[in-house]
C-alpha cells in the first residue's frame, strides 16, 4: 500500500470542503482535496437542459450571510439578485396560488400586509386573521421554550399561519416539515429578536425591516461557484483528486492522523456512491477536515475512535475517542425526504411574460383538499436568473418543478411519467399550457436524503460531536449537517474550518 504526506487532508469535494481548500492555501498550506466523484461541487452541479446550462442542485445563496458574496468578488465573480416575486399554491377550493407576504419563511413583516391578511382570511377565515393578532399582546415568554418551527410559529401566531404560510417553505427548501427543524437553525435569530421586540412580527421586521431579495447567485449559475474555487486552489498548489474516496481515519505516530483512501469508478446507477476501482493507499497528515455528508462524516469518526492508539499519538486520548465513540453511538440521524427535480426546457411565448414570477411553493394537501397537482414547488429558474439562458433562441425558458414531502414515495417518479407530471404540474401552477409540443429537453433527478432535517435534538448532538472534535489535535467537522443546510451556512464556516 502506498503512503504519502500532506499538510492538510480535506474529505469532500462539497461547497464545504472547497471553502476549506481554499482557506487552506490563504494560510499557505497546500491541501489534499479527496471526492469519491467525478467532479467537485457535491450538491452544488451543472448539467445542459436544452439550449442552456443550468443548476441542476443548489442554485442560490443567501444573502443574510455576507461571506459568499465577499468570497465571489475576491475569486472575481460577479453576483446577481433574482428577479421576480414568489407565490404560494393553495389546494383550498380547488386551488390558486396567492403571494408570499414580505416576511421571514413565510411569517410576515406586518399583519397588514394585504397580501398577508387577505390571502389568511380568505383561505382560513376571520378567525385565522384574530388568532395571528394575538402575536401582539402574548409578550415576549410565549413560546420561548419552543425550538422547533411548528411550535414556535403555532404558538405565536397559531395554526393556519402555520400551515398556509411556514409549512410551503419548509418543504420547499428544506424538505422537511417545520416540526422537525430546529427553528434557530433554519431562520437564525428569530426567536431571539422574538424575545427582544416582544413579538414575532417585531422579530420579522427586524431581521427583514424592507421587501429586499434574500437571496442572490453567482452570474450564470452557482456552478461557476464551484469552477473558481477549484480553479483557485490549484493555481494556489492545492490538489484535488476526484474519484478518490476515504474510507477509514485513524491516529498516527509521525503525524497525527493517517487517512486511508481508494480510487473509484462511476456507479452504473449514479444515485448510488461510486464503485471501488483499485488498491487504497494511506496519506499521512497533521489536519483533517471531514466535509462529506453525516453518514459517512460518522463512519470515518467512528473509525478513528476503534483504531489502536499508536504509543505517544497525538491525535485524541483514549478517553477521548471514547467519548466520541459514545455519543455517535446514540446518535439517530434523522432520514432526509426523497426529492426529485424535473428540470424542462420549454419553448414558449407566453411564458415569457413570467405569470408567476420567481415561482411557487405549494401548501402540502389539508383534510377535505382534492389537490390539482403533485409537485411541492416550481422554480421559473429563467425567468429568475435570466443570465443563465441569454443567447439561447427566444421563447426559451428553463422550469424545475420539485417534488417529495417527509413519507412520500417517489418510485414512479421516473422517465417519460415524471416529465408529463411535471408539465401537467407547471401547465396548472403557471396557467400556461405546457405540453409535449412545448418541450425542448428535460431532466429527472433524484436527490433523496440530501437534506437531513435540522432537527433541536440533532443540533443539540452535533453541537457536542463539533465540541469533542475540538479536543482533537488537527480534527476539524464541515459541512452541512454541522453548519446547517444551505451555502449561507455552509460556506462561511468551511472557511473557518483550518485552525490556525
Ligand atoms: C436539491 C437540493 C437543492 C438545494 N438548493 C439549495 C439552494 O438553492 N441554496 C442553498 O443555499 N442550499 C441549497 N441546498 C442545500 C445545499 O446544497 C447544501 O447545504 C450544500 O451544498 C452542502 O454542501 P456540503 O459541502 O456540506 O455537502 P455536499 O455538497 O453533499 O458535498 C459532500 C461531498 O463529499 C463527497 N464525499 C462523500 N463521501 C466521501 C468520501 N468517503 N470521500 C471523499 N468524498 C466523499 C460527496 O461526493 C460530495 O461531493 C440544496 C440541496 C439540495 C439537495
Amino acid at each position: 500500500m502506498g503512503t504519502r504526506t500532506a499538510d492538510i487532508v480535506i474529505i469532500g469535494g462539497g461547497l464545504a470542503g472547497l471553502a476549506a481548500a481554499y482557506a487552506a492555501t490563504k494560510k499557505g498550506l497546500a491541501p489534499l482535496l479527496l471526492e469519491e466523484r467525478g467532479r467537485p461541487g457535491g450538491l452544488v452541479c451543472s448539467g445542459k437542459i436544452g439550449p442552456a446550462t443550468v443548476d441542476i442542485g443548489a442554485e442560490s445563496f443567501a444573502l443574510r450571510a455576507p461571506e459568499v458574496r465577499e468570497l465571489a468578488q475576491e475569486l472575481g465573480i460577479e453576483t446577481v439578485l433574482p428577479q421576480g416575486s414568489s407565490w404560494i399554491w393553495t389546494h383550498k377550493d380547488g386551488g390558486r396560488a396567492v403571494p408570499i407576504p414580505h416576511g421571514v419563511f413565510g411569517i410576515p413583516a406586518s399583519l397588514d400586509d394585504p397580501a398577508f391578511a387577505s390571502a389568511l382570511v380568505e383561505i382560513a377565515g376571520e378567525e385565522a386573521l384574530e388568532r395571528a393578532r394575538q402575536d401582539l399582546e402574548l409578550g415576549p415568554e410565549a413560546g420561548a421554550d419552543c425550538e422547533d418551527l411548528a411550535s414556535f410559529v403555532r404558538a405565536r401566531m397559531g395554526q393556519a399561519v402555520l400551515d398556509t404560510f411556514v409549512t410551503p417553505f419548509a418543504g420547499g427548501i428544506h424538505a422537511a416539515d417545520p416540526k422537525d427543524l430546529a427553528a434557530d437553525s433554519v431562520a437564525p435569530g428569530l426567536r431571539r429578536k422574538t424575545r427582544e421586540t416582544g413579538s414575532l412580527v417585531g422579530a420579522v421586521k427586524a431581521i427583514r425591516p424592507r421587501p429586499v431579495p434574500v437571496v442572490g447567485q453567482t452570474k450564470g449559475g452557482m456552478f461557476r461557484l464551484v469552477h473558481a474555487l477549484r480553479d483557485a486552489v490549484l493555481a494556489a498548489g492545492g490538489t484535488i483528486e476526484s474519484r478518490k474516496r476515504a474510507t477509514s481515519l485513524a491516529p498516527a505516530d509521525v503525524h497525527a492522523w493517517n487517512v486511508r483512501c481508494e480510487p473509484t469508478k462511476s456507479n452504473p446507477d449514479p444515485h448510488l456512491p461510486p464503485l471501488t476501482a483499485g488498491e487504497s493507499e494511506l496519506v499521512e497528515t497533521d489536519r483533517v477536515v471531514v466535509a462529506t455528508p453525516a453518514p459517512v462524516a460518522l463512519k470515518l469518526l467512528g473509525s478513528a475512535c476503534e483504531a489502536s492508539l499508536p504509543s505517544g499519538s497525538r491525535a485524541m486520548s483514549a478517553s477521548l475517542a471514547a467519548d466520541i465513540a459514545s455519543l455517535i453511538d446514540g446518535f439517530r440521524l434523522p432520514a432526509g425526504a426523497p426529492i426529485a427535480h424535473v428540470t424542462l426546457a420549454v419553448r414558449s411565448a407566453a411564458l415569457d411574460a413570467a405569470p408567476r414570477g420567481s415561482g411557487m411553493l405549494v401548501s402540502p394537501p389539508g383534510p377535505g383538499d382534492t389537490p390539482r397537482l403533485r409537485a411541492k414547488a416550481i422554480t421559473h429558474y429563467s425567468a429568475k436568473w435570466p443570465d443563465t439562458v441569454s443567447g439561447t433562441p427566444d421563447h426559451t425558458h428553463v422550469l424545475r418543478v420539485s417534488y417529495g414531502r417527509p413519507g412520500e414515495n417517489l418510485d414512479d417518479l421516473y422517465g417519460d411519467f415524471a416529465v408529463d407530471t411535471a408539465l401537467a404540474d407547471a401547465t396548472t401552477m403557471l396557467g400556461v399550457e405546457l405540453g409535449r409540443d412545448r418541450l425542448l429537453d428535460s431532466r429527472v433527478i433524484h436527490w433523496d436524503g440530501s437534506l437531513v432535517p435540522q432537527t433541536p435534538e440533532a443540533r443539540a448532538t452535533v453541537a457536542g460531536l463539533t465540541a469533542l472534535a475540538g479536543k482533537t489535535d488537527g480534527l476539524v467537522l464541515a459541512g452541512a449537517w454541522v453548519a446547517g443546510s444551505g451555502l449561507a451556512a455552509v460556506i462561511p464556516h468551511g472557511l473557518k474550518a483550518v485552525r490556525e
